[in-house]
């Protein structure tokens, strides 16, 4: 219960820390850009619905335990929820928010037609046999069988969920409805109607953007240094495009540690290494250096790809990048960002630079509905030429403003949002 009529929900105040406060933060600063939209901004920041789950599952062992999960429709104007699924210890009410609310962002600032969504739940994955991981998968979608649909709030793949997750999401949705319903996630296996280059699409897609960066700013891709923060899905797609490239990759951080080769190292032995220990930690093609000495390094990229909150007030000031692109949601607080602008960092906002991944689920959902599915090349085409024009009107948005490339975005996206939400009016 609120104490007082006027006193406002702990998740709506602009002082709350962590994502949440992270992205009120940056719809403030859009706002004096959006004109008489701004009568409309208010929505940005309530989420549209909230649902907590409870996740009861059996274990191995025949103890039943519980595990709390979410799903956000941040907002829905433009079109149906998308957004990714996160298993992770860490995950909160808020996270889940913010997240949600970026995918609204992102979804708008490629312009996707869909609105904004996450889900997740608070668990660590690695602590559960597969046959646990897929029963709390299942009773997952089951209980959040309330939001999705392919015509009302498609999931996909985010941090810890992969394709087999999506298929067993998938199927718990089929059977529930008596027939099978390919459209309700993304980010399957090809064989239950994925899409060619989705797997990648979000690695592929950091890469494009940082090349149109490159491009802007005189950085020759060919012998230019690249760290990354995480190498999963998106930092380790990412790593093998820029090293194919020409670009050489000399430091990787990750949950195990950092290592470092002046010299570049071999993305794709490094990928072995990684899918067979589980991290960068112990790679033989480098050295090991201190967690902390990472973001001292010089380099021309730095593509933070993991989570929230890692280029923060602490480290801002001294990262020797001269781009940095997110491939991670939320890798920047916002006092960083300032500190990162002042210093002449150039900064690609996740919600354009992570966006390829979503941009490929908008082609499976779509092949999924048509049943006629599109070659990898079709699919990275239409791929780099929605990234390339997002890029482009975003950085002209930015250049006539005077703005960060972040606040660009912001503006370009609330905009589409808030203009849907203008003409379709408040009903009832
Ligand atoms: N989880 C990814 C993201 O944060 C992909 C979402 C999707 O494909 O719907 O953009």
């Amino acid at each position: 219960m609120l104490e007082h009529p006027s006193a406002i929900p702990s998740y709506l105040d602009p002082n709350h820390l962590g994502p949440w406060g992270t992205f009120l933060q940056q719809v403030d600063r859009v706002t004096p850009y959006l004109g008489p939209l701004s009568r409309w901004v208010e929505t940005l920041k309530r989420p549209k619905r909230i649902l907590i789950v409870d996740v009861p599952i059996a274990l191995d062992d025949g103890t039943v335990t519980h595990f709390e999960g979410y799903r956000v429709h941040h907002n829905l104007s433009r079109g149906p929820g998308k957004g990714g699924v996160r298993f992770h210890q860490d995950v909160t009410l808020s996270e889940v928010m913010a997240l949600a609310a970026w995918m609204s962002i992102k979804n708008a600032a490629v312009n996707v037609p869909y609105g904004g969504a996450k889900g997740g739940i608070r668990v660590d994955p690695r602590d559960l046999t597969l046959g646990e991981l897929e029963r709390m998968t299942r009773r997952y979608t089951s209980e959040i069988n309330l939001l999705i649909g392919p015509q009302t709030d498609i999931p996909a793949p985010d941090v810890n969920t992969n394709e087999q997750i999506m298929a067993w999401m998938m199927d718990t949705y089929s059977m529930n409805q008596g027939k099978t319903a390919t459209g309700v996630v993304t980010g399957k296996p090809i064989s239950l109607g994925g899409s060619l280059g989705r797997h990648d699409a979000t690695g592929h897609g950091v890469f494009v953007m940082s090349g149109e960066a490159a491009l802007r700013l005189g950085i020759d891709i060919v012998g230019a240094r690249v760290i990354v923060q995480g190498f999963g899905n998106v930092g380790g797609v990412a790593a093998r495009l820029f090293a194919d490239a020409g670009a050489k990759v000399i430091a990787v951080q990750d949950h195990t540690g950092t290592i470092f080769a002046g010299g570049g190292v071999d993305t794709r032995a490094l990928q072995a290494h990684v899918d067979s220990t589980g991290g960068v930690a112990g790679f033989h093609g480098a050295e090991a250096i201190a967690n902390d000495a990472f973001w001292g390094i010089e380099t021309e990229f730095l593509i933070p790809a993991a989570l929230e909150g890692q280029i923060n007030e602490h480290n801002a000031q001294r990262i020797r990048a001269k781009v940095v692109v997110e491939g991670a949601n939320g890798p920047t607080t916002t006092g960083a960002d300032d500190i990162l602008h002042d210093r002449g960092v150039l900064v690609i906002p996740d919600v354009i630079a992570n966006a390829g991944g979503v941009t490929v689920s908008y082609f499976e959902w779509v092949q999924d509905f048509s049943s006629f599915f599109w070659s990898e090349e079709e699919i990275n085409q239409r791929l780099d030429r929605i990234m390339r024009e997002a890029f482009t009107v975003i950085w002209g948005v930015a250049e006539e403003h005077k703005i960060s490339l972040r606040t660009a975005a912001f503006v370009v996206a609330c905009t589409r949002i808030l203009r849907a939400r203008e003409v379709r009016g408040l009903y009832p």
